[in-house]
């Protein structure tokens, strides 16, 4: 068993715990090693000057020692900024200067980038800290993490008071915006255990010697929610630096992992792998195989159960309100495309754009009432208007069915009129990829002098199927290659007023390390082209 309802519980009830599986050399592996780690941290971030409240920003990629600092953070009252290393310094400046951090942690690869970012920012030189291996010289300008730490007391300091984490938006519609928690003058166990209550039954995780593999990028919402759960609940946490379709197959058989959280561009990704090479490995320790952020093609879907066995949960959320449906594999199968039924203490309900409720069946926007409170940091007005009294919503269109199962249609934003008609272009793209030429596709629309709006896909083929040139249906000779097959394709799949009227080839798609298709950068850029 695993004594303790909380990380620092546990740490301090079995310091001998695995915490980290293979980390790198100087990461802390143990319960107890980290738990010292996340104590000197404390200490150290207390000298800097930070006070319940402040923010302590981590630039870092994939390592142990973001959540080193996550649970320094959640322990000292602070909020950990997670910002994602693949911003540029002005995007990092921003965020450090609008969290007001008083400290930001990183590592050499970011360090020149993040550099820039905190002098803009006034972050303090003695409070920009990277985190080195050992043996490599330090970042110039920045204070190496190991030093920090070095001296300092590795038992808890006395005030542990509960802090949380602020995760910025990507910022589909404007500048990022951190969302943030309320914080209680409480012990940091408090929090901890109310995330391990709530996800961790939602989720079916119980406490116990399971395998965490923290795939995703830890500073998104749920990679970094579903590690730190992990660590909650006693499991051992393997920390994959990024995702490699075969490599991470690799990783789940060697380590035995039996949880994970993934996203659909992975579960993709894997299935196009050669049968010869999928089939090599044995995932049997799965149990759990979280997945939200992008919708699911049903077919896709279908497919990584036919391999993996009914392991596949499905959520929707966001990282204002945290997971609000779940559908567990079962759940699906019964119900293939839905993405949950409310958990306990959440109502979900459609509302139409004048606030009417919208019965079982119709389309509307999705709302849901009863999750832990957020508010936009100094945007006040932006939290106001995503709530409809005291119901939230993440602006996706969907429907509920008779039994109160959620079906989300699309993006509010993303959604195509065209003719009148409403097109989701998550359906189109379902479809199209169901092509074995097709790694990945965005659907947009674009303005149309007859229809308002018109479809065109965006593909990024696999390797080796070569595009023949652009086509669209009224083009005389469309070409023959690829660009009319996949019209041909549509026939049987899609009713004629959701085909492309135009299908493009691209060499890439502009995916974030999150999984997500940012289809205002497809449209923008593909506009750009045009003139
Ligand atoms: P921004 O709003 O700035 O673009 P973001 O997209 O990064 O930020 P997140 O909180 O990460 O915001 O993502 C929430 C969105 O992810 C939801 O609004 C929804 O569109 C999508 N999403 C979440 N779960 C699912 C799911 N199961 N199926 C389809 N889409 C989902």
């Amino acid at each position: 068993g695993v004594e303790g309802a909380s990380f620092y519980e546990i740490a301090a009830a079995h310091p001998e715990r695995p915490a980290f599986l293979d980390p790198p050399a100087g990461s802390p592996a143990t319960y107890g090693e980290l738990h010292a780690e996340v104590n000197r941290l404390s200490h150290a971030l207390r000298d800097l000057g930070l006070r319940p409240g402040d923010a302590v920003a981590g630039v870092l990629g994939n390592r142990p020692e973001f959540l080193t600092v996550l649970l320094a953070a959640v322990q000292s009252g602070l909020y950990m900024v997670p910002v994602s290393r693949h911003l540029t310094a002005a995007e990092i400046g921003y965020i450090l200067a609008d969290s007001g951090a008083g400290a930001v942690i990183t590592e050499p690869a970011f360090a020149d980038v993040v550099a820039g970012a905190a002098g803009e920012a006034g972050v303090p030189e003695r409070a920009r800290v990277s985190v080195e291996a050992p043996g490599d010289e330090p970042a110039g300008g920045f204070v190496p993490f190991a030093g920090l730490l070095d001296g300092r007391p590795a038992e808890p300091p006395a005030d542990r008071t509960m802090g949380s984490v602020m995760l910025y938006t990507s910022g589909t519609t404007g500048r990022p915006k951190g969302v943030r928690r309320p914080l209680l003058d409480l012990p940091p166990e408090f929090a901890m255990s109310a995330l391990r209550h709530t996800l961790a039954k939602h989720l079916d995780l119980e406490p116990g010697d399971e395998v965490h593999l923290a795939v995703g990028p830890l500073y998104h919402s749920a990679p970094c929610v579903h590690a730190l759960l992990a660590l909650n609940l006693g499991h051992a946490v393997v920390v994959e630096a990024h995702f490699e379709p075969e490599r991470t197959l690799r990783t789940i058989e060697r380590h035995r992992v039996t949880n994970t959280f993934m996203v659909p561009t992975m579960f993709h990704r894997m299935l196009a792998l050669p049968a010869g090479v999928r089939d090599r490995h044995d995932l049997s320790s799965l149990r759990q195989v979280y997945h939200s952020a992008a919708p699911i093609p049903v077919d896709t879907k279908q497919r990584m159960l036919d391999w993996w066995g009914p392991v596949l949960y499905e959520y929707y959320g966001s990282t204002e309100s945290g997971p609000v449906v779940v559908a567990r594999p079962h759940d699906w199968l019964a119900r293939p495309g839905t993405v949950g039924r409310a958990v306990e203490g959440v109502e979900i309900k459609i509302f139409d754009e004048e606030g009417r409720e919208r019965p079982p069946g119709e389309p509307g926007l999705i709302y849901a009432r009863g999750q832990v409170g957020f508010e936009y940091h100094g945007d006040p007005d932006k939290t106001a208007s995503s709530m409809l009294g005291d119901y939230y919503t993440p602006g996706d269109i969907g429907h509920l069915d008779e039994d109160g199962w959620l079906y989300m249609s699309d993006r509010r934003t993303d959604l195509i009129i065209s003719g009148g008609v409403n097109i989701y272009p998550a359906e189109i793209e379902a479809a199209l990829l169901q092509h074995p030429a097709v790694a990945d596709v965005a659907v947009i629309g674009l303005p149309d002098e007859d229809w308002g709006q018109s479809v065109v896909a965006l593909i990024e083929p696999v390797e080796g199927a070569l595009p023949q040139g652009d086509a669209a249906p009224g083009d005389a000779a469309p070409g023959g290659g690829l660009a009319a097959e996949l019209l041909a394709h549509c026939e049987s799949r899609l009713a004629r007023f959701k085909h492309p009227r135009r299908i493009v080839f691209r060499g890439s798609l502009p995916r974030t390390p999150s999984g997500k298709l940012s289809r205002r950068r497809v449209r923008e850029d593909y506009l750009r082209e045009q003139g």
